[in-house]
């Protein structure tokens, strides 16, 4: 099985549209570009985990056939704002061979995607309900939802965890997508081969308004869960100031609670400003709080082989 990263970015995108903050100037100048979340698992089944506004462009010029199922994790706009690009999907299948996309969300999450999108199910999207703790019917991959506490605006968040059957062993991946914590534990996140860690900050801010989890309190999930293979923190933001920045008092940039200090310096870790500087600071960080497994900043348009 296969991941590609078609969207790593943060619910507007990074740089944000404008913004004269110097994470998004340094990334214009370095021509990168985080767009919104969408993950593409390329194996038996091709699935699509959540689908964000950028899909059509994340998907041009990908050889995808079909779609299996689209999972989505939670009814923010960034998580599925994408939906009715994927007529292109149906539009180039004879009238008479289309089956709609087997489409999952939670009960919850449905509510509002249905205001936005009722006009597509049963046409393209075949609506499907995803139950924490059940496997999804429907599907020859195992995959299991498990709730996440997302705030109050997203009473329908999930994330998945993707087993595949080899045979002799299992092999899993868990996506967290956007979260602050479980309400409850799930055994079945233990020892994950992959985990994609939302990571929107690299610091946890003083205020958490939009519940989000930061690299650093992804910490504790990761000696929690004990991924085996890789972690890939993603949804990334630039929401965080950076020394000197006249752009610092923008809404979205949130003051640092308590920065993680770097042992060796005795100095907080240099807030990243690009993707090198992502994946330095956050290998530096787990190299420093004894993690062996490898962790990797994905950046759009990779494409890892799981297994
Ligand atoms: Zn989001
Ligand atoms: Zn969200």
């Amino acid at each position: 099985m296969d991941l590609v990263f078609l969207g790593t970015g943060a619910a507007w995108g990074v740089p944000e549209m404008g913004c004269p903050c110097r994470i998004c100037e340094r990334m214009r100048t370095l021509g990168e570009e985080r767009t919104r979340s969408s993950y593409l698992l390329l194996g038996k089944e091709n699935i699509l985990l959540d689908c964000g506004p950028d899909i059509r462009r994340q998907l041009a010029g990908r050889p995808v056939e079909k779609l299996d199922a689209v999972l989505i994790s939670h009814e923010h706009a960034d998580h599925f704002f994408g939906l009715d690009d994927l007529l292109a999907f149906r539009r180039r299948v004879p009238r008479e061979k289309w089956r709609p996309i087997p489409t999952y969300a939670t009960k919850a999450a449905w509510t509002t995607i249905r205001k936005t999108f009722g006009y597509l199910l049963d046409s393209l999207l075949e609506p499907r309900l995803a139950v924490p703790g059940e496997r999804l019917e429907g599907l020859q991959t195992d995959i299991y939802p498990f709730k996440t506490f997302h705030g109050e605006t997203a009473p329908g968040s999930v994330g998945y965890i993707v087993e595949d059957n080899l045979p002799g062993e299992t092999r899993k991946l868990v996506y967290t997508s956007d979260f602050i914590d479980l309400p409850k534990e799930e055994p079945r996140l233990k020892q994950p081969d992959y985990l994609l860690l939302q990571s929107h900050w690299l610091y946890e801010p003083v205020v958490n308004r939009p519940h989000h989890l930061s690299l650093e309190r992804g910490l504790e999930f990761v000696k929690f869960w004990r991924p085996q293979k890789a972690v890939y923190p993603v949804h990334i933001s630039e929401a965080y100031p950076l020394d000197g920045d006249p752009a610092n008092d923008a809404m979205k940039k949130i003051a640092v609670k308590k920065a993680l200090k770097d042992p060796e310096t005795g100095l907080p870790y240099p807030q990243p400003t690009c993707q090198e500087e992502w994946q330095a600071v956050a290998s530096r960080i787990f190299k420093a709080e004894g993690l062996e497994v490898p962790v990797i900043v994905p950046y759009d348009g990779l494409k890892v082989h799981l297994w």
